[in-house]
């Protein structure tokens, strides 16, 4: 408010303020505002004092110019709104690129009367990326309790075409199935069967388990994949195509 009165008499009993360039001039001018907005304020100086160069004055006296004077306060909600993007994105599985969509934007913008200034899209991935704590796992305390976890395995190439293997642990919880990432890890180039099941092998490892603590591995259908999840470890298991997949 003190910002105000440099220009203006506040009454903020009455929600009015009296021009105090007008009264210079011997003019009396009173504009009306609101507890949420003093546009009228900014209004009333740019319409009629245009011909006052209040911002060089104002800038000469190391005061705020009327531009940052009557711009409405930093968005307190800023950093809440892009957390819970963050979240949404990650719960629904959002592709990153969403917080770029002119129509996601603008969603945002009519929630807050285009007060939030929405993050970017490397912003975004960073965000998700510092999200992601590892989850933990003990093989003895859940099979004591539930019996083997069944996994998922995937393999994918990064732009960069650099190789990934990522595990995924299907449990039960006390509040019913859950699927969790084991481990992400860089796996040589090669895929063959034997640098999978190796891989896949040295993943289990780290976790404290081995092939035989896991009930049924998840995989899709490249021969790679089924040489080693059906040929190598379920050899005994012929016509289970489908029950594996
Ligand atoms: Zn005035």
């Amino acid at each position: 408010m003190a910002q105000y009165s440099q220009y203006f008499d506040m009454d903020s009993c009455n929600l009015q303020a009296t021009c105090k360039v007008c009264k210079q001039k011997e003019k009396v001018k009173v504009v009306k505002y609101s507890q949420s907005s003093k546009t009228n304020l900014k209004t009333h100086f740019i319409v009629s004092h245009k011909d006052i160069d209040i911002d060089a004055k104002a800038a000469a006296q190391g005061n705020p110019t009327i531009e940052k004077l009557f711009y409405p306060p930093p968005f307190s909600k800023q950093e809440e709104l892009s957390n819970a993007t963050i979240d949404f994105i990650i719960d629904t599985n959002q592709p990153i690129s969403l917080v770029e969509k002119p129509s996601f934007r603008l969603v945002l913008a009519v929630a807050t009367g285009s007060r939030y200034s929405c993050i970017s899209r490397a912003t975004a991935r960073k965000r998700i990326i510092e999200k992601g704590n590892a989850w933990t796992f003990e093989p003895q305390t859940y099979m004591q309790k539930f019996g083997k976890p069944s996994a998922t395995v995937d393999l994918w190439t990064s732009k960069k075409r650099r190789s990934y293997m990522v595990v995924s642990l299907h449990t039960n919880t006390a509040s019913g199935l859950k699927t969790n990432v084991l481990e992400l890890a860089h796996i040589p180039s090669l895929h063959t069967g034997e640098n999978i099941k190796r891989k896949f092998e040295e993943i289990l490892s780290m976790h404290r388990m081995n092939l035989e603590d896991i009930f049924k591995v998840v995989c899709d259908n490249a021969s790679n994949m089924k040489k080693v999840f059906k040929v190598s470890l379920w050899e005994d298991e012929e016509g289970e195509e489908e029950a594996s997949r």
